[in-house]
């Protein structure tokens, strides 16, 4: 049995854990906290559920294991300033930015980038914290500790939110699930539909993009790249080198989901082109308590984290494949009176991805 150390045990970790289970791929999801030494064997392989971690005891030891996939990689696309930078240097288009250096002022950042301009945290930031506005010029100004500890963004006016997962081995080819149209709200992933026929014609661009970006980093493993599509094109937002929460749809949706996918990659198995199903649904669990009655919607497909639940923190999600849109809607009709109110707005923007 292959052994696969994975740097990180929270949900993404588990979810690779499980994806491994029919593959005999041993998983071994390690938390970052962990004071243990583990034994890791040379022929073992090493990944990451996140692309940041504290230097403990358990991240030292993984970090120096000389099979750690893409090691290089992940410093690079955990700070926003160099992930910015290479996506400059591969020409490829992302929104105006600049790095927030000591001298920055609110006022130059307006006049470079405009009225409304994001601070993002050069690292650490998820789930939309980590971001500052400033949208009143000659009034608002950036946060002291803000200072060479952030980029700003021109505010883009984006039509909507999309993301593409790609694959890429250790040959260097490359695979790509169909692009996934996402809901934020306020900066946090609620909902995600894929695939949908009328966005089949940025598919091209998406994976020329991504496959540009997994080629130059000569990546190996699943990446996520979020986008905004602004017309007829698309704008990265920002890039993740992990299975990532708005690929959770390839559970039900495909019949390699991105965790086994990047298994595989990792393993150095047999990648090939994975076939999708009928259009998904994925529903994110966000600060809510866990209710069984959510198995009884037909169709659902609940991964329930066994996390301490808070306000804001994604506790799980459920997942939907069903034969016909029909069908869907009717499972988000029985779904939405066992969610939260604030669902409603969700449920409602998934439907109407599905008529
Ligand atoms: P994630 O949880 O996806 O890692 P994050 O906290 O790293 O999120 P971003 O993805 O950079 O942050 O931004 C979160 C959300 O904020 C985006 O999905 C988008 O809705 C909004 N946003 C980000 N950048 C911009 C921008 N330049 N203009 C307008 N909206 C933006
Ligand atoms: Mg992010
Ligand atoms: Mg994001």
């Amino acid at each position: 049995m292959s052994r696969i150390w994975v740097l990180g045990a929270g949900q993404l970790g588990q979810m690779l854990k499980h994806a491994g289970m029919p593959l005999n791929l041993d998983v071994r999801p390690v938390d970052i906290e962990s004071e243990e030494t583990f034994p890791l064997q040379p022929h073992e392989q090493v990944t990451a559920e996140r692309e940041q971690w504290p230097d403990t005891v358990a991240t030292r030891q993984l970090a120096a294991h000389p099979a750690f996939v893409n090691l290089e990689t992940f410093p690079i696309l955990a700070d926003r300033f160099t992930q910015k930078s290479l996506i400059d240097k591969l020409d490829l288009a992302t929104a105006p930015w600049q790095l927030v250096e000591t001298a920055t002022s609110a006022e130059a950042l307006h006049q470079k980038l405009g009225e409304r301009v994001l601070l993002k945290r050069r690292t650490g930031g998820y789930d939309g914290r980590g971001q500052h506005w400033l949208r009143e010029p000659g009034l608002d100004a950036i946060p002291d500790d803000w200072h060479e500890q952030a980029i700003a963004e021109q505010a883009i006016d984006f039509d909507e939110e999309m993301s593409v997962v790609g694959m890429r081995g250790a040959d260097g080819r490359c695979f790509f699930y169909p692009l996934t149209l996402n809901l934020h709200v306020n900066g946090i992933l609620l909902g995600s539909v894929a695939p949908l026929a009328r966005l089949a014609h940025l598919q091209a661009e998406a994976e020329q993009m991504l496959g540009k970006l997994m080629n130059d980093l000569d990546y190996v493993g699943v990446m996520a790249m979020e986008c905004f599509r602004v017309g007829e094109h698309l704008l990265i937002n920002e890039l993740a080198p992990r299975v990532h929460n708005s690929g959770h749809w390839t559970q039900a949706g495909a019949n390699i989901s991105q965790f086994e996918a990047h298994l595989r990659a990792v393993a150095k198995l047999p990648l090939v082109q994975p076939t999708v199903k009928n259009t998904s649904v994925m529903v994110n669990l966000v600060g809510t308590e866990r209710n069984d009655a959510w198995l009884s919607v037909p169709g659902a497909e609940l991964y329930w984290y066994g996390k301490e639940v808070r306000p804001g923190r994604k506790v799980g999600h459920i997942n939907f494949c069903l034969d016909n849109h029909a069908d869907t809607k009717t499972a988000l009709d029985q779904l939405q009176p066992l969610l939260p109110v604030n669902y409603v707005q969700v449920l409602n923007w998934l439907r109407s991805q599905l008529d």
